[in-house]
């Protein structure tokens, strides 16, 4: 049985009073109960890293980043953070290879994978991010697209790495627009992602990777998402910003 996940990518959002007034309420709602069934994760921006760690410090709310360097090493990398660094602060999970980091720091699926690695080296959890745009929806190219993705990612981990993973499913045209894709649409794409899974490392694995689904998540749309039989939990990027949105999509996921 796969836990459930949420997790909140703040994205280039927040200030140091408006993070503790959001970090104090998801934390009154966040109580033992709901995250025993999900785990709940809040991806800030690095600069308020120390500050939203503390916060989380006595909970069973994770922190997270939303990106890691591709230099693993200390060094001459002048405004890099390394995985390394990340980790100090208690940090759980990064985000690795959303859209908007592909299209504006045209990060490849080798950077992608080398990302990936050095997370794990520093015991934190990808999230590993996957989506097609829509004109590769509307050409009918979404398995091409997915499966280059992710198998460009799985040919170079071992199995061990590949159970470690948590991959997020995300079509670019649900991101940010108000567009959802359908809880059909979504299954369908998650259940091809587990069966890329499945074939290179068989089902006993596949069933344990968990796949969130992110694209305009909100309280509204999230429990008929997370129903479905391979949807786990989501990435949220806006409503994750509101509390009482974001708990919201917590407790759909139970
Ligand atoms: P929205 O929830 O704002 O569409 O963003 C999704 C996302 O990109 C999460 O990583």
């Amino acid at each position: 049985m796969r836990k459930a996940m949420v997790a909140g990518n703040w994205k280039m959002n927040g200030s140091l009073v408006s993070n503790e007034l959001l970090v104090n309420t998801i934390l009154k709602g966040a109580d033992k109960l709901l995250t025993d069934s999900v785990d709940v994760v809040l991806c800030p921006p690095n600069v308020y890293l120390s500050q939203i760690c503390e916060l989380l410090k006595n909970s069973s709310v994770m922190c997270g980043v939303q990106n890691i360097s591709l230099h693993q090493s200390d060094g001459a990398h002048t405004g890099e953070v390394n995985a390394r660094m990340m980790k100090e602060f208690g940090t759980k999970y990064v985000i690795v290879g959303h859209s908007e980091r592909r299209a504006n720091q045209f990060e490849s699926d080798a950077d992608v994978l080398s990302k990936i690695k050095h997370a794990l080296q520093y015991q934190m959890i990808p999230i590993f991010c996957v989506g097609e745009t829509l004109d590769q929806r509307e050409s009918g190219r979404i398995e091409v697209v997915i499966s280059d993705q992710v198998l460009s990612v799985l040919d170079g981990l071992t199995e061990k790495e590949a159970s470690e993973i948590v991959v997020a499913y995300e079509p670019v045209w649900a991101i940010g627009t108000g567009l959802t894709a359908s809880p059909d649409q979504a299954q369908e794409v998650h259940r091809y992602i587990r069966s890329l899974f499945s074939s290179r490392y068989g089902q006993e694995l596949a069933e344990k990777v968990r796949i969130l689904y992110g694209g305009s998540v909100n309280a509204a749309n999230a429990s008929d998402l997370f129903k479905m039989k391979d949807i786990d939990g989501g990435l949220v990027g806006g409503a994750s910003l509101k509390a009482d949105e974001f708990l919201g999509i917590c407790r759909s996921s139970t």
